[in-house]
Formats: structure tokens, sequence, C-alpha cells
């Protein structure tokens, strides 16, 4: 199938690895010129060579910087020519017991993953809606379905985003003129964030952190981790000219792990 979305513009935030990454290639793969973002120079320039590689007929414009930052969020938007597709994508907040954390961290949290995607989403989505055609995806999290006790900066602040999401999507000015904003919700897949979320486990309970990959791998019907490029080529058919009909969803990519029919 051909995604029919050759020759447009991506914002992908948080590219340079990991889920972030697996998107932008999957866009790149499709013909989709992609402005990439992360902190790390080096690793973004990295991945940028080799998203050049993996299709040349494409631009793949990489712009250092944290995303939720006013200032980085500028640039990278003036870096691309027009954004028809935004991929919010930030790292997750940091584990913990709540009662350690002061009203800083949980600004933090919303700065990373609700207010820092609401400012990219109020940038881009009246120029989709006039030019009658837009795609917007933020990477939340399974927790957002089924929370995690210790991730609980990540429960709060995802869902905020999510209950705001749900509103915009629905407005018909925006769906009526073919933009759409779905979200993505990753259960565990292999990237740096799993590998230390199970660090944490492990040291919390005092066992070798293989035994708890293990454990974790077993507890989804699917006995193994999501792939980056399994989770990028749902997003690519989100982001396509077919997915029109798609909106205001909150897609579980989690193996079966939810134990829940609705
Ligand atoms: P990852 O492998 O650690 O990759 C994170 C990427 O985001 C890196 O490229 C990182 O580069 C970049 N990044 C992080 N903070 C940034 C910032 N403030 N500004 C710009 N770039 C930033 O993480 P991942 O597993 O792909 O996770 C992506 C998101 O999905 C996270 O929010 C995570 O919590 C969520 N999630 C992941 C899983 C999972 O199983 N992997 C499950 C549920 C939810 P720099 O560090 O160089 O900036």
């Amino acid at each position: 199938m051909k995604l029919g979305i050759d020759g447009k513009w991506a914002l992908v935030c948080a590219a340079s690895k990991g889920l972030g990454r697996g998107c932008a290639q999957a866009l790149v793969e499709e013909g989709v010129n992609v402005v990439i973002t992360a902190r790390g120079e080096a690793a973004l320039l990295q991945t940028a060579a080799e998203l050049r590689a993996v299709n040349p007929m494409v631009q793949v414009i990489p712009v250092p910087g944290d995303i939720t930052q006013a200032s980085d969020r500028a640039r990278a938007l003036a870096a691309c020519p027009q954004v028809d597709i935004l991929v919010n994508n930030a790292g997750g907040p940091p584990t913990g017991d709540f009662r350690s954390w002061t009203r800083d961290t949980w600004i933090a949290a919303l700065e990373q993953n609700m207010l820092t995607p609401i400012d990219l989403i109020k940038a881009v989505v009246d120029p989709m809606a006039d030019r009658g055609f837009g795609r917007i995806v933020n990477i939340t999290s399974m927790a957002v379905k089924a929370p995690i006790d210790i991730l609980g900066l990540s429960n709060g602040a995802r869902t905020g985003l999510t209950g705001f999401v749900a509103g915009l999507a629905r407005n018909p000015a925006l769906a009526s003129r073919n933009v759409t904003i779905n979200n993505l919700l990753p259960g565990m897949f292999d990237t740096d964030r799993l590998r230390g979320t199970l660090a944490d486990w492990a040291s919390r309970s005092g066992r070798p952190v293989e035994e708890i990959a293990d454990l974790r791998r077993q507890s989804t019907p699917a006995h193994r981790f999501g792939t980056p490029q399994e989770f990028g080529a749902v997003c690519a058919f989100v982001c396509s000219a077919h997915a029109g009909y798609i909106n205001g969803q909150n897609i579980l990519l989690d193996g079966g792990g939810y134990p829940g029919t609705f």
C-alpha cells in the first residue's frame, strides 16, 4: 500500500533514538521530508545521516534542541517549510514516589508531556486546516489507559494532554478540513527509555535486570517487547492519506497486554 504522503513535510520531535526515530524512519521510507529534533547533537546528526541513507530522495533536517524550551521549538518550526505532519514526543518523566515530588517536579512533567505538545499543536493546526491536510500524532503511553504506580508523573501529565486532544480533534473546523489528531500509546518497546525503567524496577526489587526484563516480556501475550520499527509503521499509517477518518483516537500498541475488551 502506498501511503500517499510522499513530498509532505513532517516535524518529528525527540527523534534521534527510540520511538521518535522509528516514526521518522517510517515517514522517510514513505518519501516524507523530515525535521528531527533531540538535545544531543552528535546522536541527532548520526540519525539524520542514517535516515538520508534510507531514502536519499527526501530532505532530513536535524535541529538540535530541547523541545520543552520555547526558543528551541521555534527553531524547529522555522526549519520546516510547512508542517503537514507533527509527531509530538519527548522523554518521559522520572519514576518515583509521589511523596517526594515537589511542585517544580510536576511543572517539569507538565511542560514536557502536556504543554509542549499543546504549544506545537497550536502553532501548526490552523495552517494545516487552511491547506486541507494535517496529521498530528502524540506519542503518549499505555499508562494513560492502565496507569502504573511509579509513573505517576507520566500518568498525570499525559492524561491531561489526552483530555485536551479529545476535545480539539473533534472541532469541526479542523476535522472537516482533513486535520486529524490521534495518540499512540506504547506498551513496552525495546528502547533506552524501557531499559532505564527496567533498571529502576530491578534496583527497587533487588533482582537482576535480565530477570525483570524476562518477567516483563512474559507479562504480555506477545511474550516480547515491541520494536521502534513496528511503532513507526503504525505512526506512518495514521499519518497517511488513507487515515483521514481516524481521528481523536487512543491507539494502544502493547502486544495485547491491556486486559480489557475495549
Ligand atoms: P528513548 O529511547 O529514550 O528516546 C528518547 C528520544 O527523545 C531521544 O532521541 C532523546 O534524545 C529525545 N529527547 C528526550 N527528551 C527530549 C527533549 N526534551 N527535547 C528533545 N528531544 C528529547 O525513549 P522512547 O522509549 O523512544 O520513548 C519516547 C516516549 O515514549 C517517552 O515519552 C516515553 O516515556 C514514552 N514511552 C515509551 C515506552 C517504551 O516502552 N519505550 C512506553 C511508554 C511510553 P536526547 O536525550 O538527546 O534529547
